[in-house]
């Protein structure tokens, strides 16, 4: 059977393919620490488990409107709303079925083919690849260099320079995955002022947003960006890595009414109506504050400061990570010429340690560590990436 270019032209990611790798080996006997996969080890919240039950248990578990209930569209409006400054309504939202569902079908609905978009490096796996299926041409961007820039902060001269008269938009990820780099207001700032001279519209993944350690401070184009930019940014959102929810498979986008509006006709021609459990499970969720996510995030950091003492010991360098559950170190003067895949390919081979190269962030040199998992197995990859390192 013949596949079509479009289909024979994408990977498939990186990260979901090494973690099915990693779990087939452990599930046949092998010891393997996983910080490979993004996904939080917590229960998902109480109340939305119960929803979710509830939710089956009733029955009325049907078709609804392709962009989703009207009450978690509005909730989630207003969740986004919450001291940005924004004033998304209902309308505004389409609920989807992950983040990584929001995020295709809205550059589905804002590339034509041949359009560039400017991807600050390092850039989560699936952005690439998905901005091609949609015919548009990812403009990589790489970060600040050498220590200042330590595998993560924007290189905004660079991004500027980079557009072209085929440049229309510009994909960022803060907290960033895999760095877990928390963009800094100036920076957000920066980006937006380009946006708005260039006139380009922002995608803003943000799904890692509630995961900030204080003192850091999440900063979203929609807190800065004034005049016309307002109604070209949109957002990407979800329960996964917040809630702790990735197998509900449930997600948002807000945006501009008429992005909103394209991406629920591409929606309900594509994939329908939003799973009737995810949204029961979702929308109780935003409902309220949910209790267990103040102990999640002081355990992240907890965890997050482990790894960085530990990473400092073994004479690591990497840009501190302020948000999300993952850290990123330059590991390039233990490389040969297989470059961190290599790297990670021995380390997985020799000591049972799970990493993802910087090559699936389009970055080099680099290995992104997910430390969402219990401290003790966290000290177990240190004890065994000091042994390793020890070796080279
Ligand atoms: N976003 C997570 C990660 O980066 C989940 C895997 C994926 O969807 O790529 O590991």
């Amino acid at each position: 059977m013949r596949i079509s270019s479009r289909a024979a032209a994408i990977n498939v990611s990186p990260t979901l393919d090494l973690d099915s790798r990693v779990k087939a080996l452990v599930a046949a006997g092998r010891d393997v620490v996983n910080m490979a996969v993004g996904e939080p080890d917590f229960l998902a919240p109480a109340s939305a488990t119960a929803a979710a039950l509830a939710k089956v248990q009733s029955g009325a578990v049907r078709y609804a409107p392709a962009a989703g209930n009207a009450k978690l569209r509005t909730l989630a409006a207003d969740a986004l709303n919450e001291g940005s400054g924004a004033s998304f309504t209902g309308d505004n939202v389409v609920i989807c079925h992950s983040g990584k569902h929001a995020l295709s079908g809205a550059l589905l609905a804002l590339i034509d083919p041949g359009d560039e978009v400017l991807l600050p490096l390092p850039a989560w796996v699936s952005y690439v690849e998905l901005i091609r299926l949609a015919g548009g041409e990812p403009i990589e961007v790489m970060p600040l260099s050498g220590p200042e820039g330590a595998g993560a902060r924007p290189d905004l001269a660079a991004l500027e320079a980079a557009i072209t008269p085929q440049t229309r938009g510009l994909l960022v990820n803060s907290p960033n995955n895999p760095s877990g780099y928390l963009w800094t207001r100036a920076e957000v700032e920066g980006a937006c002022a380009i946006a708005e001279r260039h006139n380009l519209w922002i995608l803003s993944d943000e799904i890692y947003r509630r995961l900030v350690f204080p003192p850091g401070v999440f900063v979203s184009p929609l807190h800065v960006a004034t005049g016309a930019l307002r109604d070209r940014i949109a957002i990407i959102d979800g329960a996964s890595k917040t809630f702790a929810m990735t197998g509900y498979r449930i997600g948002y986008l807000a945006a501009p009414k008429p992005l909103a509006d394209a991406v629920t006709r591409l929606h309900s021609q594509t994939t329908g109506s939003p799973n009737a459990v995810s949204m029961a499970a979702l929308e109780a969720a935003l409902t309220g504050v949910q209790p267990e996510l103040a102990d999640h995030l002081a355990e992240y950091q907890v965890r997050r400061d482990l790894l960085l003492d530990g990473l400092a010991k073994l004479n690591l360098q990497l840009v501190r990570p302020d948000g999300a559950f993952y850290a990123f170190p330059d590991v390039s003067r233990y490389c040969d010429e297989r470059g961190a895949s290599g790297f990670c390919a021995d380390l997985l081979e020799e000591v049972g340690l799970a990493l993802v190269p910087g090559s699936a962030f389009l970055l080099e040199g680099y290995v992104r560590l997910s430390y969402a998992m219990p401290q003790a197995d966290i000290k177990e990859a240190l004890k065994r990436l000091g042994v390793f390192l020890a070796r080279r």
